[in-house]
């Protein structure tokens, strides 16, 4: 049984849904995923999933029912806690709720960027401070929605059924969403650098940022990245006042090509997600 052919186009087999109600150790992490992921989806699945822990594992439909009959007195009894929710469901879908200060804390750093542009400031020659930054932005807002640090339900969601790449790639979308058009409008408010300049960079950074994080978790990959582009790159360009060599236009091939092996790198790595 693969992953494919639990997913929505056919039901679960027989034998799967036993083996999962049985509380089967031996099937593969990606089947599990899959089956879980299709058991959301499907009544008549969860239907006969229900039907096999009843016939197949008698020991969890009692103790179900055991929890469920000192249970339900309590619920009775319960007072409801008032409802706190004060964002739409789509919204904690895609982002952290501790994901707010630091877009801010990004978007604040776009707009020194943008002082330090406006009061002509020729400390950094013709390297202006947003093209050095604004291809590593991105990546360090990635890196902070992923961190374990800066979100206390990390634990939480990355032990959910449907975190890993999913889950990954929806934040990832999400800050991407809010970063890059605070860098279009600095870029075109400034005219210090154009959209092809840091663009296709920022996304090939964020891109390896991803794939490197399969290895070794998102977060360090990501400070590795800005490290590296800061020591290598960034800091040598505004010592010399000029812009990266590797920011220049005939430079984007190199940064196409960065964006396509990262983004084949998580395709080929899409399973080591779910564990990290
Ligand atoms: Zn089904």
């Amino acid at each position: 049984m693969s992953a494919e052919q639990a997913s929505h186009e056919s039901h679960a087999s027989t034998r799967l849904i036993d083996a999962y109600a049985r509380g089967d150790t031996e099937i593969a992490a990606d089947t599990l995923w899959a089956l879980e992921a299709h058991l959301e989806a499907c009544a008549p699945c969860r239907g006969r999933l229900a039907a096999s822990v009843a016939t197949g594992a008698p020991g969890v439909a009692a103790l179900v029912d055991t929890v469920r009959a000192s249970l339900e007195p309590r619920l009775d009894a319960a007072v409801p806690m008032p409802s706190r929710r004060y964002r739409p469901r789509w919204v904690s879908a895609w982002v952290t709720p501790v994901m707010a200060p630091w877009l801010a804390m990004i978007v604040a750093v776009v707009a020194v960027a943008l002082l330090l542009d406006a009061v002509g400031s020729t400390a950094f020659g013709a390297a202006s401070p947003e093209l050095l930054i604004a291809p590593v932005l991105p990546l360090c807002a990635v890196a902070a929605s992923w961190s374990r640090g800066l979100d206390p339900a990390h634990e939480l969601t990355a032990s959910t059924a449907r975190a890993g790449l999913p889950l990954l790639l929806r934040r990832t979308t999400s800050v991407l969403a809010v970063v890059l058009p605070v860098l279009l409008v600095q870029g075109w408010l400034t005219g210090a650098m154009t959209v092809a300049q840091w663009l296709l960079p920022s996304l090939a950074f964020t891109a390896t940022a991803l794939a490197l994080g399969s290895f070794v978790g998102v977060t360090r990959a990501a400070a590795g990245l800005v490290v590296a582009w800061g020591v290598v790159l960034a800091a040598p360009a505004w010592d010399a006042g000029r812009v990266p060599v590797l920011l220049r236009p005939d430079q984007l091939p190199v940064w196409g090509a960065l964006l396509v092996l990262g983004i084949g790198a998580v395709i080929a790595r899409r399973r080591a997600y779910s564990s990290l």
